[in-house]
């Protein structure tokens, strides 16, 4: 029996791990997926919001504004990709004026710092291309973007290298009750654990169901996005959201910290808790609402579409706490879970240290380096590395120039990448303006050469998404 099974790789489960992983004890993450990462926290707007929004006095509210103060300590700390680039709210119409005033009023209870409404000359200084209707807005500096990928890989790898374990492709479909704790039964086995998280993202409430008797819905709510070619970055400098009001919801036009745009997202409820998949309707709603709060968008430069599942709670709240004795949930973690999530983990770690009554493990070392990016050497750094290790001077990925370097040391990490899109996530191989037109078979040679697999069982996301099924004339 271990001490601890946490059910969900995504930020939550990762998060909840690593702050586990300074105790003395054993921890198994459980995933149905193939890596890290593959719910909705792979399909997002990357936006670490500064807590103005959730309802005051809403463990939203308080763990968004924590996790919000968190993020640049852990950012540094675990080597990821964030940057406080502020948030403006911007208001077309005269009228909505008092709805304005009450997002501010609510920003400041939730102790959301540096708050203020800009009118329409600084705001033009602040964002040069917002749209010529807007009024005003709600500028927050503490507005930041992060790489939802490489948050989640740095929490998973600091958590591995503190000794918690995870297992992929293993989905739990049960528990039962044990002495001292709770049979975890999945589709590879059964599992045992003196404490259970279930942090599965918008199948938690499957999970919770399971063991409570006061049941919980959790209703997937899909948003479609554009992403723009890196053609575009400095389009919008800060995270532009349009005030709901006369305009209708609008969407948001945010720059990634690797240089792209994002568009969207929409907000419509789904029943299929797998229906990622994007519609034209969906993505003809964000091209209509994305002139609305800025101008001359270069939607042109579109180089992919994706959607993403918010684990909507129909309470819309978190659902966090012990529900059964040694069964805590981390439920209906909607937006801003990405940005709460460092405060997430803390807070549930919180719960299961008082179960367990864990010690501090004195050997933790919080400390992680990300992947090395040859373009953040110098000409002389550069040619050194490439002396020492060649790989790093074979081009792979021409779009995002991405090394075979770079791609051996994502698949040797602990959890490393196995498929397709797990290099795609963790280096951007792949990731650019030809979406893996031209990498993809050079990035199966090396999973191939590195993981010792055949090319036919390469997979794009796992089993049952293998990429060719033979060999030419193989069966001729
Ligand atoms: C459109 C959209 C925009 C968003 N924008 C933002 C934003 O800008 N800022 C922000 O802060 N938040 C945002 N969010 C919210 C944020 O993405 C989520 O709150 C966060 O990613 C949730 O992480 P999670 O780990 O709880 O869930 P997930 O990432 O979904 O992880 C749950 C994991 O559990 C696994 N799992 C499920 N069932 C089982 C099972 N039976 N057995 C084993 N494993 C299982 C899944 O495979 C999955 O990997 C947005 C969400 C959406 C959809």
């Amino acid at each position: 029996m271990v001490d601890i099974i946490v059910i969900g790789a995504g930020v939550s489960g990762c998060a909840i791990a690593r702050e586990l992983s300074r105790k003395k004890a054993e921890i198994l993450v459980i995933e149905k997926d193939e890596d890290v990462c593959c719910g909705t926290t792979k399909a997002n707007s990357a936006i670490v919001h500064a807590g103005y929004d959730a309802a005051n006095g809403s463990l939203m509210a308080k763990l968004n504004v924590q996790g919000s103060q968190m993020m640049p300590a852990l950012a540094e700390e675990l080597d990821v990709h964030f940057r406080r680039n502020g948030s403006l709210v911007v208001m077309l119409d005269e009228d909505d004026r008092p709805e304005l005033v009450k997002l501010y009023e609510n920003g400041v209870a939730n102790g959301v710092e540096g708050l203020r409404i800009v009118e329409r000359d600084e705001l033009v200084e602040l964002e040069p291309n917002v749209s010529d209707e807007a009024v005003a807005a709600l500028y927050a500096p503490t507005g930041g973007i992060v790489c939802p990928f490489g948050l989640t890989y740095a929490l998973a790898e600091n958590a591995a290298k503190n000794g918690a374990k995870f297992r992929f492709n293993t989905k739990v479909t049960g528990f039962e009750k044990i002495d001292g704790g709770w049979k975890v039964i999945t589709d590879q086995g059964d599992f045992e654990a003196k404490v259970v998280v279930n942090a599965a993202g918008v199948h938690a409430d499957e999970l919770h169901n399971m063991v409570s008797d006061d049941k919980m819905t959790i209703i997937p709510r899909r948003g479609d996005y554009f992403l723009l070619d890196r053609t575009t970055e400095g389009f919008v400098k800060h995270t532009v959201f349009q005030l709901p009001g006369k305009f209708g919801k609008g969407v948001l036009i945010t720059p990634t910290v690797h240089g792209n745009t994002l568009v969207g997202p929409t907000a419509i409820d789904i029943e299929d808790k797998d229906g990622t998949a994007t519609t034209q309707m969906g993505l003809d709603e964000v091209r209509a609402k994305s002139g609305l709060a800025v101008k001359n968008l270069p939607l042109r430069q579109t180089i992919t579409s994706f959607a993403g599942l918010r684990a909507h709670d129909v309470r819309h709240e978190f659902a966090i706490g012990e529900v059964k004795p040694g069964f805590v949930d981390c439920a209906g973690i909607e937006s801003p879970g990405l940005s709460s999530a460092p405060a997430i983990g803390v807070m549930v770690a919180d719960i299961v240290t008082g179960i367990l009554s864990l010690e501090d493990d004195p050997t933790f070392d919080g400390k992680r380096k990300g992947i090395l990016d040859p373009k953040t050497l110098s000409r002389e750094e550069y040619a050194e590395l490439i002396k020492k290790e060649p790989a790093y001077g074979t081009v792979i990925c021409r779009c995002e120039t991405i090394t075979e370097g770079e791609i051996i040391d994502a698949i040797k990490r602990v959890p490393g990448a196995k498929s397709l899109d797990g290099v795609k996530r963790r280096t951007r191989a792949g990731m650019g303006r030809c979406q893996g037109g031209f990498c993809s078979p050079r990035v199966m040679e090396i999973l191939g050469r590195e993981l010792g697999l055949e090319q036919n069982q390469i997979t794009k996301a796992g089993p049952g998404s293998e990429l060719i099924v033979g060999i030419n004339k193989d069966t001729v």
